[in-house]
This record gives structure tokens, C-alpha cells and sequence, in this order.
């Protein structure tokens, strides 16, 4: 059990973490239900596994956890996972919006298609839950929306076109949403880590490696940890107690805010 179990200050909160059938935004819903929230999962992956994970984060946190299989390339199906929370849980009171995908190859070979769903799932995904989710949060008249960025919303890396660019759009949806509701009691703020150990970045690696011909363990040691000063992977629990922090009620001040979690990487 983790040792933030005792804490339940988010308790009776209902939160939606999207993409958290692995890495970051798993690390996150266990967090918040490690904190008492009542929890919408939400990711793609093997049905058996993803019920087995839903089970498990209910019955360890004795909280609520509901899986919602929406697309997020699909407006209607994320329109639609909001809704399950509204219908089955009460209302959104935090919404993480964390699944992203990543494809890395040079500008003039960038495939079309990669473009667009790296868009529409880092970027116009988090639209579409926002716009979903604000109208339950001012009617309990408190939330929580916390958009799980990256350094690259605040810096550029070669051969990531699409992934730069739908992250630093991330950038801006959240200070515009952030001024819009911020005398409502609710905060919008976006996290920027640097590289955290997860399957997105173990994935990108073949793909670097061939377009700057490197073998794996330059990838990590020269291109990754090659920008972070600490030269650590930021971890997932770090990231998910970051994510906690800024949905408690200590954090109402921050909002509007980019903060990079990044072990100095844009401190160069
Ligand atoms: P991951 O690949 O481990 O997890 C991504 C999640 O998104 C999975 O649950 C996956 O099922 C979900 N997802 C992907 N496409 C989807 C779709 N169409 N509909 C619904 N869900 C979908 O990745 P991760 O490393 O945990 O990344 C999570 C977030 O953190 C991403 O937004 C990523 O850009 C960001 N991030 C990651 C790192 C890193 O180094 N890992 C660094 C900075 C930012």
C-alpha cells in the first residue's frame, strides 16, 4: 500500500485521469484514489488487464473507480466520459488530462496522419474534456484541471514537429481557461516533465536511433538524460505527487501556470 494512503484529503472528489492505463496517468489515478478521490480511469489496452487494474485501485483505496474506454480522438466520446462521471459518480470535480502519443522523425518525412492524432490526442482531447467537464465544476463550485504537458511546451527538440507544437498548445489552452474560470474557484494549470521512464518514452527510442543513428544506450545517456541536469528520469511518483499536490486546497493560488517538473532541463 502506498505510504500516502492514510492521507484522504481528496475525499468525496470525483477525478478523471485520461490515458491511465499506463506510465504517468496510472501513476496519477492511483495517487489520487491513494488520497480518497473516486477515480474514472480511462486508456487503451487489453480489456481483461484494464478491469483487473479498476478492481484492484477500488479495492485498495476503498474508493469508487470507473473505466471509461472513450477514444480520445473522439469529441463525443470524451463528451461521453464526462458524463459517466456526472451520471455514475456525481459530477467532475479534477480532470487530468494526460494520454499523449509521441512519433519522432524529421519534419519532410513527418506522416500526415501522425501529425494529426498528435494533435487531436495531446492537444484537442484535453478541448473537448475541458469543455465538458467546466460546467459540473462551477456548479459544485470547486475543480481541478491539471494537463499533463511536457518540458517540450516549453522548449523545442528536433524531429518531434507535431508532439512540440501540440504541447506548447497545451500551454495556451491552459492560461486562456485558467483566466476564464478563475473566480469560480477552480484552477487550471499545466505540469511540464522532462523525461519519465514509461512505455511512450522507451517507444520513441527505435525511431531515434534511426534518425540520428544511434545505438540505445546513446539514445538514453547522449539525447535523453543528455537534457536533464540531474541526469535522472523524472519518476511517475513524482510526477502523480505534483499532480495531488496542485488538486488540494493549499494549491487555490496556482493557477494559470506552466511549471516544468524536469530535474533542470529548461533551467539551460
Ligand atoms: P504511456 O504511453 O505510458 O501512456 C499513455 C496513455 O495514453 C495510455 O494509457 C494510453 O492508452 C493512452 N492513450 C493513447 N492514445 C489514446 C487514445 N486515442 N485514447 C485514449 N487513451 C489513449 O505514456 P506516458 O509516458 O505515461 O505519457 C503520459 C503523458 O505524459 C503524455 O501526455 C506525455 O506526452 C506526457 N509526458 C511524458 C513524458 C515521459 O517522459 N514519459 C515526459 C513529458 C510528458
Amino acid at each position: 500500500m502506498s505510504e500516502f494512503s492514510a492521507n484522504h484529503r481528496l475525499e468525496n472528489k470525483v477525478a478523471i485521469v485520461t490515458g491511465s492505463t499506463s506510465g504517468i496517468g496510472m501513476g496519477i489515478a492511483r495517487r489520487l484514489a491513494a488520497q480518497g478521490a473516486h477515480v474514472v480511469i480511462n486508456g487503451l489496452g487489453d480489456a481483461a488487464i484494464i478491469e483487473q487494474e479498476r478492481a484492484a485501485i477500488a479495492q485498495e483505496f476503498s474508493i469508487r473507480c470507473l473505466y471509461s474506454p472513450a477514444n480520445m480522438l473522439s469529441g463525443t466520446e470524451i463528451a461521453g466520459m464526462v458524463q459517466l462521471a456526472i451520471d455514475e459518480l456525481g459530477g467532475c470535480d479534477i480532470l487530468v488530462n494526460n494520454a499523449g502519443i509521441q512519433h519522432v522523425a524529421p519534419i519532410d518525412e513527418f506522416p500526415d496522419e501522425k501529425w494529426q492524432a498528435i494533435i487531436a490526442i495531446n492537444l484537442t482531447a484535453a478541448f473537448h474534456s475541458i469543455k465538458a467537464a467546466i460546467p459540473s465544476m462551477k456548479a459544485r463550485g470547486w475543480g481541478r484541471i491539471v494537463n499533463i504537458a511536457s518540458a517540450h511546451a516549453l522548449v523545442a527538440s528536433p524531429y518531434k514537429s507535431a508532439y512540440v507544437a501540440a504541447k506548447h498548445g497545451i500551454a495556451g489552452l491552459t492560461k486562456t481557461v485558467a483566466l476564464e474560470v478563475a473566480a469560480e474557484a477552480i484552477t487550471v494549470n499545466a505540469i511540464c516533465p522532462g523525461y519519465v521512464w514509461t512505455p511512450l518514452v522507451e517507444k520513441q527510442i527505435p525511431d531515434t536511433m534511426a534518425a540520428r543513428g544511434l545505438t540505445k544506450e546513446q539514445v538514453i545517456h547522449d539525447v535523453l538524460l543528455e537534457a536533464q541536469p540531474t541526469k535522472q528520469f523524472v519518476t511517475v511518483d513524482q510526477t502523480a505527487a505534483f499532480v495531488a499536490f496542485l488538486c488540494s486546497d493549499e494549491a487555490a493560488s496556482i493557477t494559470g501556470a506552466i511549471m516544468p517538473i524536469d530535474g533542470g532541463w529548461t533551467a539551460h
